[in-house]
């Protein structure tokens, strides 16, 4: 039998497809919501191993293609593109894979380990999992998952910067009792804390046509952010009024195309 060690189970979710792999330990997860927590999920769980996917730059980068596509309505292009590469290409597709590939390692370690492992859904754009969209949680948080298996922090958009790809990244989770070495925390800062934004402020924030993002007070700017730093103004973010002129922020998911950390590995 293989002996599972970390940089085995990382390397056998990356041959599952994913392009980032990092493993945090059940502790870091301690004052997890009632019932969101691993050990809510899997009693004897050890470990929780976390896999994220890039969303390619072009997908991103979606918020111009309309101009070009004069035989339509503005509006109707702005829909458009909303619903095949922010919703299908750019979560949909990611979220299904990584599902996929957590599948597959849960799989792996209960049949040839027996160890119980959870794949924890990724359903945020599945159109299952998330019967009411006003629903303040998902029952896991893959964002939290990511930043303690030391893949990213959380920024000013309350999304995870990870480092190389910044917020350009979907996460998924195993929830398992195999017991792994963690990847350490991230130690350096991430996210610029506004720098990226000038005199105007953070450009996450500023970008935000919805005002849906406020930094809560008293954050340390100093430490590493293991929690999100922002309050989400969920109902904002996702109002549909006015559909084809604005929802959320026109071009959905402004708060991470705009992001200066990992921006365009590609020249747009
Ligand atoms: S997706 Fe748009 S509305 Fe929602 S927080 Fe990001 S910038 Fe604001
Ligand atoms: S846009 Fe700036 S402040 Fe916002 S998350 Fe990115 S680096 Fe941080």
């Amino acid at each position: 039998m293989t002996r599972l060690t970390s940089d085995f189970i990382k390397n056998l979710m990356k041959e599952y497809g994913v392009d980032l792999a990092g493993i945090a330990s059940v502790e870091r997860f301690r004052g997890a919501p009632p019932g969101h927590g691993p050990l809510d999920l899997v009693p004897r769980a050890k470990s929780v191993i976390v896999g994220g996917i890039r969303i390619p730059d072009p997908v991103v980068d979606y918020d111009e293609y309309h101009l070009k596509m004069t035989e339509m309505e503005t509006g109707l292009g702005i829909l458009a593109n909303i619903e095949n590469f922010y919703m299908q290409m750019g979560h949909y597709v990611q979220d299904m894979m990584l599902n996929i590939a957590a599948t597959r390692l849960a799989n792996y370690l209960e049949v040839n380990h027996g160890l119980r492992s959870l794949p924890a859904v990724n359903a945020q754009h599945t159109g299952l999992g998330h019967p009411v969209m006003e629903a303040t949680m998902g029952f896991f948080s893959q964002r939290h998952a990511a930043v303690r298996a030391g893949l990213g922090e959380f920024g000013f958009s309350g999304l995870v910067i990870n480092p190389r790809f910044g917020p350009r990244v979907r996460y998924v989770s195993v929830i398992t009792e195999a017991d792994l070495e963690p990847d350490p925390l991230l130690t350096e800062k991430v996210c610029m804390r506004g720098k990226c934004g000038g005199d105007a402020g953070p450009r996450c924030q500023q970008r935000c046509a919805k005002g849906a993002l406020k930094l809560l007070p008293d954050i340390d700017l100093e430490n590493v952010f293991i929690d999100i730093p922002v309050r989400l103004d969920r109902p904002k973010c996702i109002d549909m009024s006015g559909a084809g002129e604005v929802i959320g922020c026109t071009f959905v998911g402004t708060c991470m195309r705009d992001c200066p950390v990992g921006k365009q590995l590609t020249n747009r």
